[in-house]
């Protein structure tokens, strides 16, 4: 296991301000405005309790950043991110009337405008209310807008999304070794989940342990189903360590699987090496998923392979890019996402498996490396 990475700097974040501000410019934007969540965490490591009091992120091509911001958290922000000029607004005055001293200048009739990119989890009553003070401003999603921006990493995120894979992988070496046949979902996802965190993560986003006929539902989480022998058990589980994601996905069976079962792993398997190898700079999002698609298809279950190949991870566990039929933007190097297809029977079973696989100059790697094939649990 690698030691803690440093710590991303407030150089770092203004670059990355930069990039964000640059890119709303090149997309036609008058400036991002960024609520708390994880475009906020990427742009300036500043987590501030997500409230109905304003928080937001102004970013404006050619413009230093702001930050319009509760007073009584001002202290707070000023310490996480020391390289934001503060707008402060108490209780009791209008917070949309600081924000748009920021959002664009009045003209003679006093009216403003200007078209900006919002962040997708800025709470509607943010932005009517910013929408009602600004009658002449526009607002679009920031995944329309800007869907790449968070999606190349740099080296030192490569890491840590690397790290965090390994972590997850090592959590799956040791949930093999458990008892299944006789306990709930519920305690093999606790299981899980107490390994994510013996193995670093600070965090644990989801833990499904889908078993039998619940595997064959993708939202399946866990519950008080006991397992039994020849049930497949769909493992999905991921969280954050060092602030980046793991996600992966492995399907066993309890006891010796029969004919079928080992027939859709086999081509659940194969599915997820086609979609692997078609990662490669320059080649479609969709790409990704067409290769995975086809071997599905080609087996004959493709009616059972209901969800898209890929999301991309970082600083979450779902974001964009997305591999998907009609996301024809191209993969560069650097960018991380999975590539999970599965197969769901309903009433009877599901098989899914997903490793996280960063775009490299030639190819794909899998920051995933655990086997794939189907393991054999008791
Ligand atoms: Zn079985
Ligand atoms: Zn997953
Ligand atoms: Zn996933």
């Amino acid at each position: 296991m690698t030691g803690t990475p440093a710590p991303f700097t407030a150089d770092d974040y203004t670059a990355r301000m930069r990039r964000a501000a640059r890119a709303a410019g090149d997309a036609g934007l008058d400036g991002v405005l960024i609520a708390p969540g994880p475009d906020l965490v990427w742009l300036t490591g500043y987590r501030p309790p997500e409230t109905e009091r304003l928080t937001l992120l102004v970013l404006r091509p050619g413009e230093d950043p702001a930050l319009v911001v509760p007073a009584l958290e001002a202290p707070d922000a000023a310490k996480a991110a020391p390289m934001l000029a503060l707008r402060d607004w108490t209780d009791g005055t209008d917070p949309y009337e600081t924000a748009s001293d920021l959002l664009g200048r009045a003209d003679r009739t006093g009216r403003t405008g200007g078209r900006f990119g919002v962040s997708d989890n800025a709470w509607a009553m943010h932005l009517l209310g910013l929408q009602n003070r600004l009658p002449d401003t526009a607002y679009v999603a920031l995944t329309d807008a800007l869907p790449m921006l968070r999606a190349v990493k740099d080296a030192a995120e490569l890491q840590r999304l690397a790290a965090a894979g390994a972590a997850a992988d090592a959590a799956y070496e040791e949930i093999r070794e458990v008892r299944f046949a006789g306990r709930r979902e519920n305690e093999v996802a606790a299981d899980l989940a107490g390994l994510l965190r013996q193995f670093g993560h600070s965090q644990v986003d989801f833990t499904i342990v889908a078993s039998g006929p619940n595997g064959a539902n993708p939202h399946h989480e866990a519950g008080d189903r006991v397992i039994e022998r020849g049930d497949m058990v769909v493992l999905d589980f991921g969280g954050l360590k060092h602030g980046y994601g793991s996600d992966t996905s492995r399907t066993v069976h309890v006891g010796e699987p029969d004919a079928e079962e080992r027939r859709v792993h086999d081509v659940v398997r194969a599915a997820q090496e086609e979609g692997f190898r078609a990662v490669r700079p320059g080649a479609a999002c969709q790409d990704v998923d067409r290769a995975a698609r086809a071997v599905i298809v080609e087996a004959g279950y493709g009616e059972y392979f209901i969800h898209r190949t890929g999301h991309g991870i970082g600083v979450t566990t779902h974001e964009p890019p997305y591999m998907v039929e009609g996301e024809e933007r191209p993969l560069v190097p650097g960018m991380c996402f999975s590539v999970e297809p599965g197969i769901y029977l309903p009433g009877r079973f599901g098989v899914r498996i997903e490793d996280i696989v960063t775009v490299t100059e030639d190819g794909g790697r899998r920051l995933n490396t655990t086997e794939r094939e189907m393991a054999i649990v008791e």
